[in-house]
């Protein structure tokens, strides 16, 4: 079974993770059993957040019924050196002495990358936590291409985490070549784009035949777990017929799929288009809208796009915003009647 070395960190994982979003949504015990499972199989990278509300309290619970060694990935988006507070938070949550490697969560902006490695920023706090043997890495994630080239290059951390799928490829030319010059691990997330590649298992090989790098599914069902160790464990390769089937999903949304970029904004009416135009994927993600107040917002806003049209020649994939946003509102609407 392929494995892959993280870079510097000198970390080596078999090269399939597994990711602590989807367990928000079940119960304590099921979310419990899909860790364990993971852990059976044979997974040894477990990656969670801070902002996964109760997922690092489950895998508390799952890594109290096992003795097997595992990789802990965690991160948070405090953006001060008060971070290190949240890297306490942490280690109770999980009920671990350490945490092998800590995220800067989502710095997919360059304000917050400046503010993140300030004086007083959250890098700080992870170096003085790391300094403590509270942590032993120090990684960052975002949904930019852009910063990930720019962290990359200014070489101060020694893990990345970017969105990677074949809908989404370009990490693998913009931040694989630098990665490997600058000796740093590079996590993956997203490999269905959140949710929009319907064929899990051919998604799945996709990612998993790129070197380098570690994807970190997340399942929250025993079989899902089970269907992706599967793939994983068979490396099957990507045959002709897969590779004409990626192109015609590719194809099918092109003028459709966001890569939450950002591009686009300012939007003149303050909409936030890259979550509206994604708004399937964070319902699938927190649940019932109606119970979760700034989806709803998000939505409601949505409702004063003007069509001004600002928005589309800065989107660099001329995706039809104002056409999409109303097709995701209809979308929406639908899911009261
Ligand atoms: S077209 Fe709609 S989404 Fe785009 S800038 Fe105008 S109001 Fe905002
Ligand atoms: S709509 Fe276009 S510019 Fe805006 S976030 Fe999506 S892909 Fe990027």
């Amino acid at each position: 079974m392929q494995k892959v070395r993280l870079g510097r960190t000198n970390i080596t994982v078999k090269k399939l993770g597994w990711g602590g979003i989807p367990i928000q949504r079940v119960s304590d015990d099921q979310a419990v059993s899909v860790v364990q499972a993971a852990m059976e199989l044979g997974v040894e990278i477990f990656d969670t957040a801070r902002g996964y509300t109760n997922s690092e309290r489950r895998i508390g619970l799952a890594l109290q019924k096992t003795s097997r060694p595992v990789i802990l990935s965690t991160k948070s988006a405090n953006r001060t050196e008060k971070i290190y507070d949240d890297v306490q938070e942490s280690l109770r949550q999980l009920q671990v002495k350490k945490v092998h490697i800590y995220h800067l969560h989502n710095v997919s902006k360059t304000e917050d990358y400046e503010k993140v490695m300030a004086v007083g920023g959250a890098y700080q706090g992870l170096q003085k936590a790391r300094a403590e043997g509270l942590i032993d890495h120090i990684g960052l994630t975002s949904h930019s291409l852009d910063i990930l080239e720019r962290v990359l290059k200014e070489d101060r951390f020694e893990v990345v985490m970017a969105c990677y799928s074949f809908l989404e490829p370009d990490a693998a030319h913009r931040i694989l070549p630098l990665a490997r010059a600058k000796d740093a691990g590079v996590l993956t997330m997203k490999p269905l784009s959140g949710g929009v590649i319907e064929d899990a298992g051919l998604a799945l090989r996709y990612v998993l035949s790129t070197p380098d790098i570690v994807p970190i599914p997340g399942s929250e069902t025993v079989e899902k777990v089970r269907e992706n160790w599967k793939v994983y464990a068979e490396g099957r390769p990507l045959s002709e017929a897969d590779q004409d089937r990626i192109r015609e999903v590719r194809q099918q949304f092109d003028k459709q799929f966001c890569r939450r970029c950002d591009y686009c904004q300012p939007c003149s009416q303050g909409i936030n288009i890259q979550l509206m135009m994604g708004i399937k994927s964070v319902i699938r993600r927190f649940g019932n809208p109606d119970e979760i107040a700034w989806v709803k917002g998000l939505a409601e806003k949505a409702r004063d796009c003007t069509e001004c049209g600002e928005c589309l020649p800065r989107c660099p994939y001329q995706l039809p915003i104002p056409e999409l946003i109303k097709k995701n509102l209809e979308w929406y609407d639908s899911l009261k009647k």
